[in-house]
């Protein structure tokens, strides 16, 4: 038995896809040897039959008692219904940076070879809000709320990653040639944060234009700052890039608590079947290992994504393969 104290998690399985990816991440982290006491919580669709609620109270004191989650994507309907759960944890606990590194993994087909980009997304305000009424009939208004305040320690986040991470350029990516008051605050408070880093170059771009640079050449990106919506809808486009959602981790980061989430959504296509591909679930824990500290295990994990891949023998459907769910966990476990 360890005698280090084990790292007390929440671990939301989610709906979908969920619960099988992040049983297959559980049993990989704990493959490593580090010891970790997972305290399951339902929340999302799965969690209103039995608790009346997407998202119980005691899933928030769990996450709040313990600063850390793994969470598994959890079902938002489509123009009605309940509120979306993860978008709830992130403005309920303050989770207001999103991080998602984008890499391109070694043996995955794609269009390029040498993606390497970080998606700083902010993750409490903009159009995600929630503020919506109709005026009269056949009349909508969203609220699209920017602060000086989340604007300014988004920047700051990604400039301090930055410079943590030795990345070179922080690119603020808006729309304030339309939205000149909201996406022109929003670059304002970009601008003056980027004058206290000398080390870190900075630059801004239309996200129209964003998008497209991207397709055409995405190695000339290093760090993408996004308002909340842009990032959502840029994390899926580079997800794209390396070889889709399958492999993308995730990181809600607040000043107490994180909770770690791969890209990807429910999967309801593929749900239950034992198809989904565990490496996003995977890649996210070891982003959790390295948030705690715990270096040499997520290295070794990300060593043996790498090598799981070079072989080529256990790769889901999403990429090309066809491998199970439970094939690639194994083959994980067995090469830590
Ligand atoms: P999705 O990410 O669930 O699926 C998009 C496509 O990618 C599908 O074809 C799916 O099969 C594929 N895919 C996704 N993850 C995969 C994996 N691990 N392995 C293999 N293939 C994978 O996006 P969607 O269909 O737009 O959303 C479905 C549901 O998920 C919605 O209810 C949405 O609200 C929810 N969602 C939740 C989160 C979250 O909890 N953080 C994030 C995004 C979407």
């Amino acid at each position: 038995m360890s005698r280090r104290p084990p790292h007390t998690v929440t671990l939301i399985p989610g709906d979908g896809i969920g619960p099988e990816v992040m049983a297959a991440a559980v049993r990989v982290l704990t493959a490593t040897g580090i010891p970790f006491e997972w305290e399951t919580q339902q929340a999302g669709a799965s969690a209103i039959g039995e608790h009346g609620t997407a998202l119980p109270e005691k899933v928030l004191e769990s996450i709040r008692k313990n600063k850390l989650a793994l969470k598994g994507p959890t079902e938002t309907p489509v123009g009605t219904g309940h509120r979306s759960v993860h978008v709830e944890l992130r403005i309920q606990l303050d989770l207001y940076a999103n991080l998602r590194p984008v890499k391109s993994l070694p043996g995955v087909k794609s269009r390029y070879e040498d993606v390497d980009l970080v998606v700083v997304r902010e993750n409490t305000e903009d159009l995600y809000s929630g503020l919506e009424h109709v005026v009269v009939p056949g009349v909508v208004e969203s609220l699209k709320i920017i602060t000086e305040k989340a604007s300014t320690r988004i920047a700051r986040f990604a400039f301090d990653y930055s410079r943590a991470h030795s990345r070179k350029k922080v690119i603020a990516v808006h729309k304030a040639n339309i939205m000149k008051l909201s996406d022109g605050l929003f670059l304002d408070c970009c601008r003056k944060v980027a004058k206290e880093y000398a080390d870190v170059a900075y630059d801004e771009m239309i996200v129209d234009n964003t998008c497209m640079q991207l397709v055409l050449d995405p190695s000339r990106f290093d760090v993408l700052l996004l308002e909340n919506l842009y990032g959502d809808i840029v994390s899926d486009l580079c997800a794209g890039l390396v070889g889709g959602l399958g492999i993308v981790p995730g990181a809600n980061l607040g000043v107490r608590h994180a909770i770690f989430e791969a890209v990807h959504g429910t999967a309801p296509d593929i749900a239950g079947k034992n198809l989904a591909n565990p490496l996003a679930a995977v890649l996210s824990g070891v982003l959790l290992l390295r948030h705690v500290g715990q270096r040499r295990a997520a290295d070794s994990i990300d060593r043996a994504v790498s090598r799981l891949l070079r072989e080529g023998r256990h790769r889901t459907r999403d990429l090309g393969g066809r491998a199970t769910t439970s094939a690639v966990r194994d083959r994980l476990i067995a090469l830590l």
